[in-house]
């Protein structure tokens, strides 16, 4: 027997029309599973073949979380200590701080997927190397393949010089929407990284500007 997923879709989607929200639901928890599984299967990847380099000097690799369904993916620089320590990425000073300001803007961080350039910790926290942004990038582009969200955010210059493969001043350049290179339908937004902002109190106005930005480009998409 042959099964049309495209009719058995819609006949969900009227029903969920009708008020069965329950039958719409299961069919996202199904979708969810696919991303959720193949997300897993390339940090397995990740893990297996040491490729993305700095993992002897940290204390192994920190990979993105959230919702995998989230039409947003923000991108990072790379994990810092408490990262490194709690194997979670912007979960130190800067990624409460980021926390602080999307619920500000009604951004729920669980609602949304959190990644970085490079899966583990530099020493001393220092910028990581052009080298070492290399040898991470296949991994975080597959994350935004499995994803497909339409909208990547880019936190400050390390984000953006991997994602877009450019190295404008963010100050200049932040808020401005460009082309994923690698997915046209896709759409990349530069803003500041949580930690500049911290260190730089007045860039915080602009800051929460693009957060609230971002949910309209999320709404619009
Ligand atoms: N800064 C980053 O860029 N990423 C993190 O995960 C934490 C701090």
């Amino acid at each position: 027997m042959s099964i049309d997923i495209d009719k058995i879709s819609a006949t969900l989607e009227a029903l969920r029309e009708i008020g069965f929200g329950e039958i719409y639901v299961l069919r996202q928890e199904e979708k969810k599973d696919d991303k959720s599984l193949l997300l897993k299967q390339l940090y397995e990847r990740l893990e297996r073949e040491r490729k993305c380099v700095l993992y002897e000097s940290a204390s192994g690799y920190v990979f993105g979380e959230g919702d995998p369904n989230s039409p947003v993916v923000f991108v990072g620089e790379a994990p810092g200590e408490e990262e490194d320590k709690l194997k979670r990425p912007f979960v130190g000073r800067a990624g409460k701080y980021l926390n602080s300001k999307l619920e500000e803007v009604g951004l729920k961080r669980e609602r949304v997927y959190i990644t970085n350039v490079v899966k583990s910790r530099p020493p001393g926290n220092r910028p990581p190397t052009k080298e070492e942004m290399a040898s991470c990038l296949p991994y975080l582009r597959k994350e935004i393949e499995i994803i497909k969200p339409k909208l990547i955010v880019c936190l400050g210059s390390t984000a953006m010089k991997g994602i877009l493969g450019k190295e404008y001043p963010i100050t200049k350049y932040r808020g401005r929407t460009f082309p994923y290179p690698y997915e046209n339908s896709i759409k990349v937004f530069l803003t500041y990284h949580p930690a500049y902002v911290l260190r730089n109190p007045l860039s915080e106005r602009e800051f929460v500007e693009d957060l609230k930005t971002i949910l309209t480009l999320i709404s619009e998409a």
